[in-house]
């Protein structure tokens, strides 16, 4: 399997390469050449299988034969043995035809475990091999750069950099970066937004200089491993509610789109999903731009429900190069109007198609609360800020005989004052986290600046 960048200039590369390389060097994202199908039979037949073994099915036609089976299969293996859910990613059911995907039972409460555990143990074994090293840095409104640094504290071959907005995260998030003692972690608070640190990382990514000399690797959302991983649990959903023979739909909680994507992958492999609704937050250039066809930034606002605070969505341009039939340098342009003028006007073609491939919707800040208390109140089910966008969203698609699947993103102990707000009751954390207020913490306050950024991980990288 071959990977080629969005923008079409940078070197074609294997999975091995794309992974361990983030960002391509044209400032494009990797995809698949191809996209490799699942016929019916194959979709029946992860029926009854545990998650493990569903994702070594889905996965290895992507992965190709850059690990070996035995090699995949433990790398899974360990990948979720740290999830407190024997389902890993399981279903529970809201209302008539509606059902929640939960996907917080991995070691940091939130979705993005499934893919940085994975990428963690991928890496581990990819390094191991070759010996090398690599510095990953990682931009983060909370939730990527806690499950980073819990997928890579204390690897051998791996520094981890996590760049986060100073007082824009909460504080089970912070503390979760914050805390771990290994001397390969480093968490950074920056002054500025989730945007300005996005921006800073891919500074440093067309930096090449500064990118050779320290192995710069990137696991946000943009590395093509985690938009991977997360392809599994459409599967596993889906499946669990009479795919390949019945249709569903997924309402997805979306800020950098990697997770939607997923789900656009596996429907592009076969997956019969006949809906597939973005939910934004008040942050909502998605809405916009699929309602309106312009994406424009305004600048971000920040709300209850922080990981989605975004307003330039990376995986986005994966959609875009999809939408524009896969010709990169009209990707290109469209990016740098964006970075010149903050802004573009999609095609009417290409707005056409991700009209038929995504719907969208949006959650107020009120919204939002309302949700989480009448959820709870109806069928106590808490919900986490973000899962209450995306079950707002859900309620407002108009109602079919189609299962809906809204993804439960975070556990609502991860953002408790919102939740407490909501229903009145202060959601505890789970047993194995009870001690989190009381751990030490461990961060560098940085400015918005990449030159002394650069300079803070050559001093405390490990060579
Ligand atoms: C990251 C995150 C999202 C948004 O996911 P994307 O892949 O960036 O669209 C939603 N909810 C939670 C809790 C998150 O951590």
């Amino acid at each position: 399997m071959r990977y080629v960048s969005t923008r079409g200039q940078a070197p074609i590369l294997t999975f091995e390469e794309a992974m361990l390389t983030g960002l391509a060097r044209d400032g494009g994202l990797y995809v698949p050449e191809t996209v490799p199908g699942m016929s019916p039979a194959d979709i029946a037949g992860l029926a009854g299988l545990s998650y493990e073994d569903a994702a070594f099915r889905v996965m290895k036609p992507f992965v190709g034969d850059a690990f070996t089976d035995a090699d995949l299969q433990g790398i899974i293996a360990r990948a979720y043995q740290g999830f407190d859910h024997p389902a890993r990613a399981p279903l529970t059911q809201l209302g008539p035809n509606h059902f929640l995907l939960e996907l917080f039972h991995g070691p940091t409460l939130a979705f993005k475990d499934f893919a940085m555990q994975l990428i963690g143990q991928l890496f581990q074994t990819a390094l191991e091999r070759s010996g090398k090293r690599v510095t990953i840095v990682g931009a983060t409104s909370g939730d990527t750069g806690s499950a980073a640094i819990e997928a890579f504290r204390g690897l051998d071959n791996v520094d981890v950099f996590i760049l986060f907005p100073e007082g824009r995260v909460s504080e089970v998030q912070r503390r979760q970066m914050t805390t771990p003692s290994e001397a390969n972690v480093h968490a950074l608070a920056l002054k500025g937004d989730f945007d300005d640190c996005q921006a800073r990382v891919k500074d440093m990514f067309n930096h090449f200089e500064f990118r050779d000399a320290v192995g710069l690797s990137a696991v946000n959302s943009i590395n093509w491993a985690r938009v991977l991983a997360q392809v599994v649990y459409y599967f596993t959903s889906a499946v669990s509610l009479g795919a390949p023979h019945r249709s569903v739909a997924f309402t997805v909680p979306t800020g950098n789109f990697g997770d939607i994507f997923a789900g656009q992958i596996a429907r592009r492999m076969g997956l019969p999903i006949e809906r597939l609704v973005i939910a934004t937050n008040q942050n909502d250039i998605l809405h916009r731009a699929l309602s309106g066809g312009a994406y424009e930034t305004k600048g971000v606002t920040p709300s209850i429900s922080p990981s989605m605070d975004i307003q330039v969505s990376s995986n986005f341009e994966r959609a875009l190069f999809d939408a524009y039939g896969r010709d990169g340098s009209a990707v290109a342009q469209l990016m740098g109007e964006l970075k010149d003028k903050g802004g573009f006007s999609i095609s009417q073609g290409a707005l056409e198609c991700l009209r038929e491939t995504y719907a969208s919707g949006r959650a107020s800040e009120e919204e939002t609360t309302a949700t989480i208390r009448a959820t709870h109140a109806a069928t106590g089910e808490t919900l986490c800020p973000h899962s209450a966008v995306g079950v707002k969203v859900a309620q407002d698609q108009p109602a079919t005989a189609t299962p809906m699947i809204t993804l439960a993103t975070a556990h609502p102990a991860k953002f408790p004052d919102a939740v407490e707000d909501a229903t009145g009751q202060r959601p505890p954390l789970p047993s194995r986290m009870a001690d989190l207020y009381e751990r030490p913490e461990r961060v560098t306050a940085v400015e918005n600046d990449l030159a002394a950024l650069e300079a803070l991980i050559e001093e405390r990288r490990k060579r």
